[in-house]
Parts: C-alpha cells; sequence; structure tokens
C-alpha cells in the first residue's frame, strides 16, 4: 500500500490580526513620509514578499507605482552571498523615489545587492520596508527604514514564505516543528 505522506500542521508565530494591524501602522508611517511625493515606485521582490506588499499597498494613501524584482537563491556553482538577478525591474528610477518591500531579511546579501542596484541607478531616495528581521543571521549591514517584526532565528512559513514552494498562502506567519 503506498506510503500517506502525514499532514504537517503550521504553528502560529504571528497572528493575521497582528500582521494586519502593524501593516496598517507601516502604512500610515509611509504615508506621513512621502506626504509630498506624487508617484513612489514600491519595487517587490519575488516571491515572498507579494502577500505582504498587496496588503500594505492597498492600505497607502501616497500615489504609487508598482514593479518586481526576482533573484535567485544561491546554490551550486555561486559564492556564499553571491546573488544574481532573474527578472529586472521594467520601470526607469532615475529621480524616482522608490521604497524597496521584501518579506525577510535573514542574511541581508540579497537586499545588500538590491539596495546597491537602485541607488547605481540613479534613484533619488531608496527605503526598505521588511515584514521580518532575523537579526542575529546578519552578514551584511542592511538598515531596515519600516520594519514589520523583528523575529528569532527560526524557519518561518506562510503570509509569502514557502517551505519547497508550499505553505505561502497562510494567512499567518507560522513554523514546521521538527519532531
Ligand atoms: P538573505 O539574502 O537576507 O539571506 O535572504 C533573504 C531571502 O531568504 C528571503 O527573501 C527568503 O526568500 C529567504 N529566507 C530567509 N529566511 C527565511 C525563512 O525563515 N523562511 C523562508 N521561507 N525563507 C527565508
Amino acid at each position: 500500500m503506498a506510503q500517506q505522506k502525514k499532514k504537517i500542521e503550521p504553528k502560529t508565530l504571528i497572528s493575521e490580526e497582528r500582521i494586519q494591524a502593524r501593516i496598517r501602522e507601516l502604512a500610515a508611517q509611509i504615508d506621513q513620509d512621502y506626504a509630498d511625493s506624487d508617484r513612489l515606485i514600491c519595487v517587490g521582490v519575488l516571491k515572498g514578499s507579494v502577500f505582504f506588499m498587496v496588503d500594505l499597498l492597498k492600505q497607502l494613501k501616497t500615489p504609487i507605482a508598482v514593479d518586481f524584482f526576482q533573484t535567485s537563491s544561491y546554490g551550486a556553482g555561486t559564492e556564499p552571498g553571491e546573488v544574481r538577478i532573474r527578472k529586472d525591474i521594467d520601470m526607469s528610477i532615475r529621480g524616482k523615489d522608490v521604497l524597496l518591500i521584501e518579506d525577510i531579511v535573514d542574511t541581508g546579501y540579497t537586499l545588500r545587492t538590491i539596495l546597491d542596484l537602485l541607488r547605481f541607478r540613479g534613484a533619488r531616495s531608496v527605503k526598505l520596508c521588511a515584514l521580518l528581521d532575523k537579526e542575529t543571521r546578519r552578514e551584511v549591514e542592511v538598515p531596515i527604514d519600516y520594519l514589520g517584526f523583528p523575529i528569532e532565528d527560526v524557519f518561518v512559513i506562510g503570509y509569502g514564505l514557502d517551505y519547497d514552494q508550499l505553505y505561502r498562502n497562510l494567512p499567518y506567519i507560522g513554523y514546521l516543528e521538527t519532531e
């Protein structure tokens, strides 16, 4: 008989209510800081940031444009910390205000690479909004301008974050308990 895969129920780390409440606070802060902006370019990093980005941007009153990067996870044939851009943004950002939106900052290599690239291309300002920060794991400095929640060094899933491409659609941040 074929072996049945045991369904593992994730534990909750940050509830849907806490996430949504924090997003409302972040959106209010961002609206206040960009009160004079007529176009803020919000750049997400695929795929993990999408759920957070959609909920955050729906709360903003500031006029925004939306674009995306996709980076490759470092694997065989890459140096530690080497980040490859798999999909570039479509828009020109020269002279524009850019808000980079990310799900989680871990070692910091992904965002360091993207932030440097955005500045190199002549953005007027570049700020970072991240839902989660695993600060103890940081290897390169990445200042976070708007942070949802600092977390411990635990592998999290849900609300955009995956484990083997699954669990992204959980409305909360969770973790899988190993036996
Ligand atoms: P960094 O370049 O900061 O080390 O890595 C950032 C990326 O690693 C995130 O965008 C995310 O894709 C992945 N990552 C880091 N920590 C976690 C985690 O706890 N859970 C999941 N699902 N992905 C993570």
